[in-house]
């Protein structure tokens, strides 16, 4: 029978998500400083050990994979990654989270690579707040982005919103409105507390998923939906709309016990959490002994029995995890 990773509290792990990058063209508030220093080249890891790691896990039960960052492509020679990934027998769900900005150029390739969800930001539809947010003029490259993608006919698209209160939670509706424009789903997350960031104070800007639901439903009366992607958003209808919303609220609903994935950062380090800093370090295994799947899979396996049962997010802005989310893959 084919082998299925169960971690020590009985759950199955079927998702993966894998950073490839920790660079991005993007500097958002809520992700990054201003001036990030990136790692260096050897630190991380190589799309041949990406690409490994992939597939050690879909030998071992795992269904869904999305690629993230950093900006996943702006990497290098990413396409040849995509194609690789979603050619792995037993992977049933490959998608990828963008910020948008290159999906003009990528749309098509991506699409012919066997990907079939895109999950694209877009926090804002005001190019001066989209310059304050991201710290770069590009909302139109984004938006003709998303356009981009939905030529090229993606089973799935979803927009994220980071929604911080004082900044952008007056655009809750418009960006309803634009989805259901669109024709694409939208999940609004909350802030979380990963990396120690200055330009703003996450506490004083805090926006939970109830007060925006709240916001919303007094426009579009939303129905409560049992609807699950596999990931951690809830979902809920409005009536008139194929569009589905959803929130991502690791403050305020633990979401923890039906947690069915891990990660893999840029360098390699398999989070078990992403509110815990229990690792381990494939990369060290995969440069040690080059190319030994086995190995890789061992060690997937024993790691297993430390993921931890949840995440100690709170919402007093403390930084509890200093990693900044472009390393974890968000
Ligand atoms: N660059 C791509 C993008 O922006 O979609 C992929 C990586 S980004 C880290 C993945 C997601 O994490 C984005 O939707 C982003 O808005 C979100 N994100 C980044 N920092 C966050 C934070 N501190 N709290 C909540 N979401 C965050
Ligand atoms: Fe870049 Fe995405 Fe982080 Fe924004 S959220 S800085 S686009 S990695």
């Amino acid at each position: 029978m084919a082998e299925q990773l169960i971690d020590g509290f009985g759950r199955k792990i079927t998702y993966v998500r894998l950073s490839v990058t920790d660079r991005c063209d993007f500097r958002c508030v809520y992700c990054m400083s201003e001036n990030m220093t990136f790692l260096p080249r050897q630190q991380v890891l190589s799309l041949e050990e990406i690409e490994t790691i992939a597939r050690a896990f879909t030998e071992m039960g795992v269904t869904k994979i999305r690629l993230t960052g950093g900006e996943p492509l702006v990497r290098k020679d990413v396409l040849q990654l995509f194609s690789s990934v979603g050619a792995l027998p037993g992977l049933k769900d490959f998608c990828l989270t963008t910020n948008g900005s290159q999906l003009r150029r990528y749309a098509e390739h991506l699409k012919a690579s066997g990907l079939k969800r895109l999950n694209i930001s877009l926090d804002t539809l005001d190019p001066v707040r989209f310059e304050r947010l991201a710290r770069k003029n590009r909302l139109d490259q984004v938006l003709d982005g998303i356009s981009a993608a939905k030529d090229a006919g993606f089973e799935k698209i979803k927009l994220n919103a980071v929604i911080l209160k004082g900044r952008n939670d007056d655009e809750i509706v418009p960006l309803v409105d634009y989805a259901r424009d669109m024709q694409v789903d939208i999940s609004f997350i909350e802030e979380m507390p990963l990396g120690d960031i200055s330009e703003h104070d996450r506490a004083e800007t805090f926006c939970s998923s109830d007060d925006i639901r709240q916001q919303i439903d007094q426009v579009y009366p939303l129905m409560a939906t049992a609807e699950n992607s596999g990931g951690p958003a809830r979902y809920w209808r409005m009536q008139d709309s194929e569009s589905r919303i959803g929130f991502i609220s690791p403050h305020s609903h633990n979401f923890c016990g039906d947690c069915n994935r891990v990660r893999v950062t840029v360098e390699g380090k398999l989070l078990l959490c992403l509110g815990n800093e229990n690792a381990v370090d494939l990369k060290a295994i995969l440069r040690r002994y080059p190319g030994e799947i086995d190995r890789v899979k061992d060690a997937i396996r024993q790691a297993m029995n430390v993921k931890p049962e949840r995440h100690h997010f709170t919402t007093d802005g403390d930084v509890q995890i200093v990693r900044f989310m472009n390393m974890t893959g968000g």
